[in-house]
């Protein structure tokens, strides 16, 4: 049977493990429900060697081929975690869980890979062996990190390596990639400001950092609109200002700021770190305050490789008929750490005309499961073709 055929099949049977896992969302490292279901399916399923407890809580399943001549070996990735968003989508099989939410569709990327295990398992039409990955703690814990440092590439042999996202506002059905950096570096920092508290009425005593962080917030645009070349890509966000005064009469002695920094490439990753540091410190000299800079390099930038993505496309193709070119996206993957550390290729499944990502009326479509499905199953048999 034809792959899409065999997933318009499997349809009903997948979105009802998506709409459990959907129920019942868990984060970053705390998916234990979840990946307790991941692999026990993928023990019924037959794989040939389950693991759980990579990277804390991945599991990984192997599938291997009807024959084995090349020992290529291809891991396939997905996500498993969920964010901490009250969810009002009105569903009814909304989150159980009140403050978590699937509101990445790592729900759907999960119930897809699972799918795809399943008919692996079943078909076993490939010249090699397949390396399941499901990762927890991709919404910034580095569940990807932890699992590449748990020794995942060399423990499965895994040679090459693959990634896929639901996109919203990409068609249902249809696929995006782009080669080359795809997603951001994303870095957090914190900037705290110490001056100076006391009466509000006495201003000319203290030394006020919420004048001092103030002109920080104005002072950092200048990273991306002076410093940084035009033609290259840099975000420079402040999104947290917090002072410890809660009174209208009380100047406080600290303010926090907090942030993140995104960036395409790493000299302009380390310009940025640099700049923001001098700023943060030379404003503070300036007002007579100080400034501690606690700058966290997160996520590195995702890149495609190009021959991978090549293939991805091809497979792309073969489900779909066409595969659309990207955009550059500044936002942060963590599936970064394992195309650094072996060539893989993350692609865009389209999600249609939905809510963006991360917000609480999001949902992850259904209709988008069997293509879905069956570019995995394709990646893995193009790539280890029987012959
Ligand atoms: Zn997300
Ligand atoms: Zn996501």
């Amino acid at each position: 049977m034809p792959i899409k055929n065999r997933f318009a099949e499997m349809l009903p049977e997948i979105t009802e493990w998506r709409h459990d896992f959907h129920a019942h969302p868990e984060l970053l490292f705390d998916t234990h429900r979840t990946s307790g279901i991941v692999a026990e399916k993928l023990r019924a399923f037959g794989c040939d060697e389950v693991v759980e407890g990579l990277g804390r809580t991945g599991v990984v399943g192997v599938i291997k081929g009807k024959i084995d001549t090349d020992g290529r070996v291809v891991g396939l990735r997905a996500d498993m975690d969920a964010l901490p968003i009250f969810e009002a989508t009105g569903l009814a099989y909304a989150s159980k869980a009140e403050g978590k939410m699937h509101a990445c569709g790592h729900d759907g990327h999960t119930s897809m890979l699972l799918g795809a295990a399943k008919y692996l398992t079943e078909t076993r039409a490939f010249n090699g062996t397949v390396v399941v990955i499901f990762q927890p703690a991709e919404e910034g814990g580095g569940g990807g990190r932890e699992m590449v440092n748990d020794g995942l590439m060399e423990r499965f042999g895994i040679q090459e390596v693959y990634g896929m996202h639901n996109w919203p506002g990409v068609p249902v059905g249809t696929f995006a990639i782009r080669s080359g950096p795809f997603f951001a570096a994303a870095d957090n920092w914190t900037i705290t400001v110490k001056g100076h508290g006391g009466h509000a009425a006495k201003p000319h005593e203290t030394v006020d950092p919420t004048v001092t962080a103030s002109h920080m917030v104005i002072a950092l645009q200048s990273i991306a609109s002076r410093n940084v070349d035009p033609t290259k890509q840099v975000v420079v966000s402040v999104t947290s200002f917090e002072t410890e005064s809660k009174a209208h009469n009380v100047i406080p002695s600290t303010v926090t700021l907090k942030g993140t920094v995104r960036t395409l490439d790493e000299d302009v990753r380390d310009l940025a770190e640099r700049r923001l540091s001098e700023i943060a410190n030379g404003t503070a000299e300036m007002m007579g305050a100080t400034a501690e800079v606690d700058y966290l390099r997160n996520y590195p930038v995702m890149v495609n490789a190009d021959a991978e993505t090549e293939y991805a496309a091809a497979a792309a193709r073969a489900v779909s008929g066409a595969c659309d070119e990207a955009p550059l996206i500044m936002g942060g993957e963590d599936f970064a750490f394992l195309s650094n550390a072996r060539p893989g290729a993350y692609i865009l499944v389209g999600n249609g005309d939905t809510a963006p990502v991360h917000h609480p009326e999001y949902n992850f479509t259904d209709d988008a499961i069997p293509a879905g499905c069956s570019w995995w199953v394709e990646m893995a048999q193009s790539r280890m073709p029987l012959g």
